[in-house]
Order: C-alpha cells, then structure tokens, then sequence
C-alpha cells in the first residue's frame, strides 16, 4: 500500500519519502497470495474500488512489464458444489454484473474445460475474466523502484515512533527510530501501515481499528500448469465477508509462475498468535483436495501465515483525517489489500493534488468507527 501510494505520488510530482521499520514489503504483502479479485465482491463501495483497481494494475502491468511483478490476467473461477451453492453465485454475479464486473455463469462443462482437473462433483459455477495476479513483493519492489526513479526516497530500517504537530495540532512529519533521519517533515503523512495501522493511528491521537485476522497458506511442490486460473468455491465469498472471530477455511487455490500451487486460506481472529496449527493446515488440505482430487498425490514444501488489516466494517480506511489535519490513512484492507492497492494510491495522489478523485472517498473516511460508537 506503501509502495503503491508513493508511486502513484511521485508520478503526480510531489516529493515522496517511504518510511519502513522492516525490509521492503516485509509486512502482510510477504505473506499473501497476490490476487487481484472482482470476483469476491459483492456490490458496493469495495467493489468500485476493486474495479478501479483492477483496471490500474493492468496498466501498472504494463508500465513497469508485466513479466517483473508476474502480473497475469488469468481469469478466476468459481466452483459451485451443490446446486444451492450454485443458485447463491447466480444471485451473487446477477448483482455484480449491475457494477460492471464482466461475470458469466457456467455449468458443468464449461466448467471442466476451463479447469479439466477440478472435481467432477461440481455442478456448475462462474467466469471473472477481470480477475488477475501479481506477485507481490517484486511488485512491492517494482513500484518502488519506479518511485525512486521520479524522484522518491525509501527508508528501510527506519520506525515511525511518533509524528510531529505544529501550534494548531496539525501533523507536520513523523519521528523515527533512526539516528540518520529522526525527523522528517512533510505537507502529509499517509497512514499505510498495515496491521500495524491502528498503532500508527493511536499515537497521531486518530485512532482507527485496524485488527489482525490471521491466515495461513499452503505452497506445493512445483508443477505443470495443472490449475489454469485462480479458483475458489462458492463458499469463500460468505467466509471473507464473515466477521466471526473463530475460525474459517473456505478454499482457494492458484498457480503460480514458478509452478508451485498456493492453497488458501484460513480467516481467524487470534490476535498476532505466530503458531501454526496442524488441524487449519490439514482442514485447508482436504478442502483444496475435494476441489481438486489430484492434489491428494502432491507434496506440500512449506506453510506460512500472515495477518490481514481487519477492519469491523469490512473496509478499508482511504483519506484525509479530519481529526489530524495532514494526516491521511491508506489501511484496513483485509485480504484484499494488493488488490486494492492501485486504486488507493492513485486516489489519495489525486486526492494531494487538488485533483477530484475517480471514486467518492466518503465511504472509506477514516472517522467513521466513532460515528458508529453511541
Ligand atoms: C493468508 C493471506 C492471503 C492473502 N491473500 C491476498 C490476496 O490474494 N490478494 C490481496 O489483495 N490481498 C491478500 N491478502 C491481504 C494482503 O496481504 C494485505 O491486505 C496487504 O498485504 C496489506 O498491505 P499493506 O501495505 O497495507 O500492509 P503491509 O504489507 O503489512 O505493510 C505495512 C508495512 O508497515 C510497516 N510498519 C508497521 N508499523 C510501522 C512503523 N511504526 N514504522 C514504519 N513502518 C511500519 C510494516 O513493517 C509493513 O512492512 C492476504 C493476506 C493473508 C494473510
């Protein structure tokens, strides 16, 4: 989100610096799929953005070669188990396609000629060409790179430990934990710490409630293009739009360039808890086998978990902080977050200059947790 703000930033022509406690892309973006989905949203605000956002990372693809961030427009599929299943994802994409998501509905055959080796259980599901994938931290790094090419300065190693207020209590820069820059001042300081963004939010004295939601992937070992699109059952759209706290699997599955499968994902609110737990990663397995049976004779190389920016309303936190003027948030985006990244940043660069961004901001305002409060 960082990355994707500053080149977005710098491309508008205004004087950027990146400010990272870790390496570059060392966050959640590390501990991701890079899934770029339309799919697995319902009408609404997130939608428009995901929409908006897909369009920008195609031309993001273009602009940086696709080949350097593994962007691919592979299209992703929905697989529907059982025809109440299937008759739900009619409803879903009968209202996607009010939005402007390009969503076809399939049955069986359609179905297994787009992905021969998926289980001839299924009875039917959908088409999301709009649906893409990137590599995230090379795209992470790529956008950087360009960033710092028009100009922009990256400081990794570097923590925010507090922000500077002038007389007014508006935010005029940030403290670090740096000896080299323990100060750096800017007109604005954007929020996009991930995770950590709550934390951030609460020593600018603008809290807002970003949560972990904890999530494990599975990788594979490397195999022929067996799984042509990234694929999902019809389950997964409730599971992301879930805010139970206990735990959920609902599974997803993608190839990747290297030829490893990424099997996902759990969805649990367990705090920042690091330990792996055997009955998630043998629940993901058997989910991911009952999509595609021939899994059942691969070999897995490794696990690994991250924690998504939860927000308790499901969306991201986009735009200025009329609580601390100078401050702007760029968080909160769950499992979506290098989907949505495009459009983030492009609307807050817009949003610095004085430009009137594409999409409406109102519903993404980061003051509206205390609106909800009584
Ligand atoms: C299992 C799993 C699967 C997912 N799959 C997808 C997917 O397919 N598609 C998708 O779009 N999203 C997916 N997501 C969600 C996605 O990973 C996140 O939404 C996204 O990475 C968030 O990006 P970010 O830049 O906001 O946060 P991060 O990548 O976490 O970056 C925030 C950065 O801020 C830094 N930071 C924190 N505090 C400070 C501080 N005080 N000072 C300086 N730096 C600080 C951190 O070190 C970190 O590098 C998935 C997440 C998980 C866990």
């Amino acid at each position: 989100m960082g990355a994707a703000c500053a080149y977005y930033c710098a491309t508008a022509g205004l004087r950027v610096s990146v400010v990272e406690r870790g390496a570059i892309g060392s966050g959640t973006t590390s501990a991701c799929e890079g899934n770029i989905l339309v799919s697995d949203k319902e009408p609404g605000p997130e939608l428009d953005l995901a929409l908006l956002s897909s369009r920008l990372w195609r031309r993001i693809g273009e602009e940086l070669v696709r080949s350097t961030i593994e962007y691919e427009a592979k299209g992703g599929v929905v697989v529907a188990g059982s025809p109440d299943s299937a008759d739900g994802l009619r409803h879903l994409t009968a209202g996607q396609r009010t939005t402007g998501v390009d969503a076809v509905d399939i049955g069986p055959d359609e179905l297994f000629e787009l992905e021969p080796n998926v289980t001839r259980q299924a009875v039917g599901g959908a088409f999301y060409a709009q649906d893409a994938q990137v590599q995230p931290v090379l795209a992470t790094a790529q956008l950087l790179r360009r960033a710092r090419m028009l100009g922009a300065t990256v400081h990794p190693g570097t923590g925010v430990t507090g922000f500077v207020r002038d007389g007014q209590g508006a935010v005029t820069g940030v403290r670090t934990d740096s000896a080299d820059t323990p100060v750096l001042y800017a007109q604005w300081v954007i929020n996009a710490a991930g995770t950590w963004a709550g934390q951030l939010s609460e020593l600018a004295g603008a809290p807002v409630p970003v949560l972990p939601r904890k999530g494990f992937i599975l990788v594979t070992e490397p195999l022929p293009r067996v799984v042509r699109h990234k694929v999902y059952t019809a389950e997964y759209v409730a599971n992301v739009a879930s805010s139970d706290a206990g735990l959920e699997t609902s599974v997803v599955v993608e190839g990747t360039r290297a030829g490893t499968v990424l099997i996902g994902a759990s969805r649990e609110r367990v705090g920042f808890d690091r330990s792996i737990s055997l009955p998630v990663l043998r629940k993901l397995a058997a989910q991911a086998i009952g999509v595609f049976p021939f899994l059942a004779d691969v070999s897995l190389l490794r696990t690994y978990l991250g924690f998504r920016p939860y927000c308790p309303d499901h969306l991201p936190v986009i735009g200025p902080d009329p609580r601390a003027p100078g401050l702007l948030h760029a968080c909160g985006h769950e499992g979506a977050g290098i989907g949505l990244a495009g459009a983030t940043g492009h609307l807050l660069a817009q949003h610095l200059s004085g430009e009137k961004p594409d999409l409406d901001l109102t519903p993404f305002r980061p003051d509206r947790f205390e609106e909800a409060t009584p």
